[in-house]
């Protein structure tokens, strides 16, 4: 059986980083970890060819080649996942999908003749099976949620390891929260469940014999649900990592009571982990208490932020605006969250109603949902109605974006952040290769001699070169990112303004109904 593995493109957004991308010669930010796992999961003797659609054509010749094809994605991916579906049946390819899109909203993506749903771990062997037998057809679910310990190691030979800025692997699948509009705990329920140390060692032994140094995203959505297991992982990890002489640098996404453990933190930083990625959402208890978010009401976000920025990791965090019962302003209160903190990557968006989530059936029971069949990601308006005007809530949304990406700001915040974040520990010096020259005299003639900023730019380098060499790297990174931001934060005014427009001369009956 000769299989073509396709990975739909990501439109552009907050995290798509192409002007970054470009400084350092790179296609893509990670790979399709969930398709190389899939990939370790189908008979080994079948023929397998990956492609990424976002950094490859599909060309003729693929599809040719292929009797069957294979889509997974998220669903920021569904317009090119709905359009490749289409694009293999036209050529008359057997189609199966799968993936957290097709899981939440099996509906959408009935054109292909197989649905491989929820964890394959359960449902890929079905419809290996089904194919074996003859099957032209079928629909897979799941009940359980698999033990990950006996998940092979990602097929991460099918990867063009150059084509990517971060590897990417999987520690555990879960959350032990609850936040109402999270589709994370419906896909991988709340119950952590772990792999074990060694099986991660494994997968980062197969990424470091393929060549791999550099960045490693733990793609866990939140790595530390089971405190236990994570500990039992990272003091294994740091023995490997010491040996290995530190060839990869972490980034995660946790729990804000991260900050509530010293020994989980400390354990991360030897680690080698740099970068931490907290769902703070918003600084207003209420929303936070509404939305099923107690974790981040039991201690002061401040204090838990600046703590874990005390030990050197670096923090990103998530925003929400548009939760029910929301006061006038909740943008500026974010906008000055995220300055007092000088969290320098703030992932702000409205508030949308994820397929299948407990947000999605109350709203659905309350009559609120709004028919959209948009992607959703940071440029798309809300897809309910929600309890105050869309039109303010879209307002104070463009202008807090706006404000956090400006050039003048955004420079100032990662500055200020940088002089109270802790010391990197494991800082291994190494020989700057020929990639990281030419992306530094990149962003050098950019952001030092082009822009409007460049004195600002020099003087702030200047400072941390004197004050945080060890830092360096990571800072100047940030500092790449702008690149991204001053452009993103333009497609967000305009796509907004735009469906507000839209919405507005259309606007739903449903509206008048909540008030
Ligand atoms: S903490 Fe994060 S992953 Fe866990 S339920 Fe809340 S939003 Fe989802």
């Amino acid at each position: 059986m000769r299989v073509l593995l396709l990975y739909p493109l990501f439109p552009k957004s907050f995290w798509s980083f192409e002007k970054t991308l470009a400084l350092v010669d790179c296609k893509a930010l990670l790979p399709p970890l969930g398709l190389i796992t899939v990939a370790a999961m189908l008979p080994q003797e079948w023929e397998l060819k990956l492609v990424d659609h976002n950094i490859q054509e599909i060309t003729e010749s693929d599809w040719d080649w292929a009797e069957l094809v294979i889509i997974s994605g998220m669903i920021v991916q569904k317009e090119d996942m709905l359009a490749q579906i289409s694009a293999a049946k036209q050529r008359g390819k057997l189609v199966a999908v799968g993936g957290p899109y097709a899981t939440t909203s099996p509906q959408e993506v009935e054109s292909a003749d197989f649905l491989i749903l929820d964890e394959g771990e359960i449902t890929l062997p079905m419809f290996i099976k089904a194919i074996e037998q003859g099957d032209r057809s079928g629909v897979f679910r799941a009940t359980e949620k698999p033990a990950v310990t006996e998940t092979p190691i990602p097929r991460y030979d099918l990867l063009d390891l150059n084509a990517y800025d971060n590897m990417s692997v999987q520690f555990s699948r879960g959350c032990p929260f609850q936040c109402e509009f999270c589709d994370i705990i419906v896909l991988y329920g709340r119950k952590p469940r772990t792999k074990t140390p060694e099986q991660l060692i494994a997968e980062l032994e197969c990424i470091y014999d393929l060549g791999w140094r550099g960045a490693v995203f733990m793609v866990d959505d939140n790595f530390i649900g089971n405190k236990r297991n994570v500990k039992l992982l990272l003091k294994e990890l740091k023995v490997w990592m010491e040996e290995k002489g530190y060839p990869f640098g972490f980034t995660t996404e946790a729990s804000v009571d991260l900050a509530k453990d010293d020994e989980l933190m400390e354990l991360m930083v030897e680690c080698n982990f740099k970068k931490v990625f907290l769902g703070i959402e918003t600084p207003d208890q209420d929303s936070l208490a509404l939305t099923n978010k107690f974790q981040n009401t039991r201690d002061p976000l401040t204090e838990s932020i600046d703590k874990i920025t005390r030990t050197g990791m670096q923090v990103m965090a998530g925003f929400i605006i548009g939760f029910d019962g929301e006061k006038a302003h909740a943008g500026d209160r974010i906008v000055q969250f995220v300055e007092q903190t000088g969290i320098p990557m703030a992932m702000f968006s409205m508030l949308q109603a994820l397929p299948s989530t407990a947000l999605w059936h109350r709203l659905e029971k309350e009559g609120r949902l709004l028919n959209s069949s948009a992607n959703i990601n940071q440029t798309t308006l809300m897809n309910f109605v929600p309890t105050r005007a869309i039109e303010d809530i879209a307002t104070e949304y463009v202008d807090a974006f706006w404000r956090l990406y400006d050039p003048t700001a955004y420079l100032n915040r990662i500055f200020r952040y940088y002089m109270k974040l802790g010391e990197a520990k494991n800082v291994v010096s190494k020989r700057p290769s020929w990639k990281t020259i030419r992306a530094l005299s990149l962003l050098l003639w950019k952001q030092g001699v082009l822009a409007q900023t460049r004195w600002l730019f020099w003087r702030n380098l200047i400072q941390v070169l004197i004050k945080k060499p060890r830092q360096l790297e990571m800072y100047l990174t940030l500092c790449a990112y702008l690149e991204h931001f001053v452009e993103y934060r333009f497609i967000v005014k305009q796509q907004i303004n735009l469906q507000l427009a839209n919405y507005m001369a259309s606007k739903p009956k449903a509206e008048s109904m909540v008030g």
